[in-house]
């Protein structure tokens, strides 16, 4: 069975030309770009070649790029070097429905002496900028809030926020790892200090990543030894993996206006069939600013995974919310801070959308969907009463 994957925010496929970019760097140009020999040396351009590409989709200087294993690692990395740069600065904010790459690190770290504010969402997942401007203050050393969300899609006012920040003396980073490839970025104009990327879910392979970091910011290294990076991150250069994210990011830019005017017609289209065909449905995050690839739909009364246990037997691959959390059957983090309630969060099903998808997969879904919740509401106890009613 052929697989209509619809789970982009867990991860996505690599693009054959990012595939055909790295292949050769593994048997054949195989050297360490430090190396002071030729061999090294044709690498080393390589790398240059993808600072350059990776910094040209942020609008970002070259120099403000540092490559990393992973998303979790800039964002962990960001948060740490602030923390070092003002020792005497204890006060994190922070919000509730970050990823657990930033909000279990910043729950460890309020264990060892941190104080965290975790900013509340509404019922649409938006932050209140009142709550911000009262949480900052003299002992404020980061802002970290991402700018876009994995589960709903809801997009911050990021610049906003920075401008607030920066007011305050703080430094701000934000958890751009969803919005990369997807929104619009410009560095040059903007009041973000450091900036997260994946390249996992723009298309390129799994464990890389990069921190931006803007000229003049300081900062301290997550992992020390070697001088890679101008010294802001040991470890010798993933050279492959590098260029494939500097190719991925490439790609993105071209593809960029694709995301936001065919993928998005093709999630509204999702959306709009779902909500007409299955009653007692809502959007999660519906009334915000959103990416233009995500749909998280609730489905009252029915169990989010039996949904997708049944979708999986149609080849239909979804998500039930993160997937750092599934597995587990408390509802997502992310939904209950927005104050989803209890049964709509159980029944709640990801959609995330690439410009790999195609009309023909979304006319699947939404053929095989509305049977399936009909079904299920039929064996479930809630279900029937309140399809009686
Ligand atoms: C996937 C994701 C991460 C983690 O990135 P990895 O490269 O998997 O470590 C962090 N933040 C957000 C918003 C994500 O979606």
């Amino acid at each position: 069975m052929k697989e209509i994957y619809l789970d982009n925010n867990a991860t996505t496929k690599v693009d054959e030309a990012v595939f055909e970019e790295m292949r050769p760097y593994f048997t054949e140009l195989y050297g360490n770009p430090s190396s002071m020999h030729f061999f090294g040396g044709q690498v080393q351009k390589k790398v240059d070649e993808a600072r350059n590409r990776v910094a040209s989709l942020l609008g970002a200087q070259p120099e403000e790029i540092i490559f990393t294993a992973c998303g979790t690692e800039s964002d962990n990395s960001a948060i740490r070097s602030a923390l070092e740069v003002f020792p005497e600065k204890r006060h994190i904010v922070t919000s509730r429905v970050e990823h657990p790459a930033v909000l279990t690190l910043c729950r460890n770290l309020s264990k060892r002496g941190c104080r965290i504010t975790e900013l509340n969402v509404d019922s649409a997942g938006r932050l209140d900028l009142g709550e911000l401007a009262r949480a900052l203050d003299d002992d404020t050393a980061i802002v970290s809030l991402m700018y876009a969300n994995n589960e709903t899609g809801v997009v911050f006012p990021i610049e906003e926020i920075g401008a607030m920040v920066k007011a305050k003396g703080a430094l701000f980073h934000t958890d751009a790892v969803q919005a990369v490839g997807k929104i619009p970025l410009n560095m040059a104009t903007s009041t973000i200090d450091m900036l997260s990327l994946s390249g996992h879910k723009l298309h390129a392979p799994k464990g890389i990543g990069a921190l931006y970091l803007r000229k003049g910011v300081p900062f301290r290294p997550f992992l020390v030894g070697g001088h890679q990076e101008r010294s802001r991150r040991a470890g010798t250069e993933a050279t492959s993996s590098i260029i494939a994210l500097g190719k991925a990011c490439e790609q993105a830019a071209l593809h960029m206006e694709e995301e936001n005017t065919r993928v998005l017609a093709q999630r509204d289209r999702l959306e709009r069939e779902l909500l007409t065909l299955i009653p007692h449905a809502r959007i999660n995050g519906g009334g915000a600013e959103r990416l233009p690839n995500t749909l998280s739909i609730a489905f009252e009364f029915v169990e989010g995974e039996a949904i997708l246990l049944l979708l999986s037997e149609h080849g239909i691959c979804a998500s039930s919310g993160s997937a750092c959390t599934s597995g587990s059957l408390e509802p997502s983090h992310v939904l209950r801070a927005m104050g989803v309630p209890f049964t709509c969060a159980h029944g709640s099903i990801r959609f995330s959308l690439s410009r790999f998808t195609t009309d023909a997969e979304i006319d699947t879904v939404i053929r095989e969907l509305p049977p399936i919740i009909r079904r299920l509401r039929e064996i479930s106890p809630f279900g029937r009463e309140m399809l009686v009613k």
